[in-house]
């Protein structure tokens, strides 16, 4: 498969045939795909002049996947490779987008999924998916950490695969959003900015954007600058949070999984990973929104609002003519209640015409 080729409409079939070259698989390996990847990289220029930003910025739109997340790139590998090792159902602990994800794929895969959930910490919106995917889901009286070492002993002794970011085919799918940037722009970016959490995804993009420097494909290599909630900041602040507290909840994780290949990340690219506020990151997921018509989870817009932070910093931080990337991981339909509690509610008025002309003015 040519990787260079940007694929017309009707074209794509799923990260996995688009770079089967890059991945661990084989024509063996039974392909479970929602078509996934292929997402949008849309360029931001009102976001540009608000922010003052004089690079070109562009959106890596992965709200855009089909369970609404980022996830679906590793699952879609995840899933397949055990499929092909014959597994007959898979696990995972997550309060989120992992086991939607999760679940849609078990279900094309025709097995069972497990969703084990710390009681009651989970949106809605993920909540409504893995229960409509038709998983397993099951309460865990106990927090996150509980319900991951409930899942890895269960492994030990019955046919179910582990699908949590443990999984090592979870990063290698993930990398695909790197050769879709290369293959867009022609070239890596010049920085990417992006959020962590576990911190799986900063490390499968560095990944990624290495194999494809290698493989000649690009150039360069992109400063890769990290954003973690100030409240969830265990890799900034040098050890384990016990307590995690932010809005973004997809980045509450106080160890993350990925630890040192996100600081290897940072530290070799020439990047860095910092914090953003949680009303830094609800300022920028009203901008996204307001200004671009890109509705995020709040966790997504971590990458925004560290590069809003940036250019206060140092408003000389990037070149006309550079190229930055902010990676947004979800979609905001995710967490309805968020977003409505965070916005001016609706005016109500009578059916009069009047009263309609007179909010319009006020407007
Ligand atoms: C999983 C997730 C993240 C965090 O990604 P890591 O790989 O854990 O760093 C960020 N945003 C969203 C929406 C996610 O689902």
């Amino acid at each position: 498969m040519d990787n260079k080729t940007t694929p017309g409409a009707g074209e794509w079939s799923g990260v996995i045939e688009s770079y089967s070259s890059f991945l661990p698989v084989n024509r063996q390996t039974p392909v479970i795909t929602l078509m996934e990847g292929n997402t949008p990289l849309v360029r931001a220029r009102n976001l540009e002049k608000k922010l003052g930003c004089p690079a070109r910025l562009y959106l890596k739109w992965e709200g855009m996947n089909p369970t609404g997340s980022f996830k679906d790139r590793g699952m879609t590998l995840a899933v397949s490779k055990a499929i092909e090792e014959g597994a007959r159902g898979f696990v995972c602990a997550s309060t989120g987008n992992t086991s939607a994800s999760a679940a849609a794929y078990a279900a094309r895969s025709g097995y069972p999924c497990y969703v084990l959930i710390p009681e009651n910490a989970v949106a809605m919106g993920k909540l409504a998916q893995s229960l409509m995917y038709g998983a397993t889901v099951i309460n865990v009286r106990g927090n996150f950490d509980q319900a991951l070492q409930m899942v890895l002993d269960i492994v030990e002794s019955r046919p179910v695969t582990l699908v949590n970011s443990l999984n090592p085919y979870r990063l290698e799918g993930q990398k695909t959003s790197s050769f879709e940037i290369c293959d867009i722009l022609g070239e890596a970016p010049h920085t990417l900015f992006i959020p962590v959490g576990n911190a799986g995804n900063i490390t499968a993009y560095w990944n990624g954007f290495r194999e494809y420097r290698s493989a000649g494909l690009s150039s360069r290599l992109p400063r890769m600058c990290g954003f973690q909630a100030a409240g969830a900041s265990p890799i900034v602040q040098g050890e384990r949070v016990e307590n995690p507290e932010t809005v973004a909840t997809a980045i509450r994780i106080g160890n993350p999984a990925s630890w040192k290949s996100a600081v290897d990340a940072a530290r070799d690219s020439g990047g860095s990973i910092s914090t953003v506020t949680d009303q830094e990151i609800l300022e920028a997921y009203h901008l996204l929104a307001s200004q671009e018509g890109v509705f995020v989870e709040a966790a997504s817009s971590a990458s925004v609002a560290g590069l809003s932070k940036t250019l206060q910093e140092n408003p000389g931080a990037f070149k006309e003519g550079d190229d930055v990337v902010c990676v947004l991981t979800g979609n905001g339909l995710k967490d309805l209640q968020l977003a409505i509690d965070n916005c001016p509610q609706p005016v109500t008025i009578g059916a009069d015409i009047s009263e309609l002309e007179k909010v319009m003015e006020l407007r």
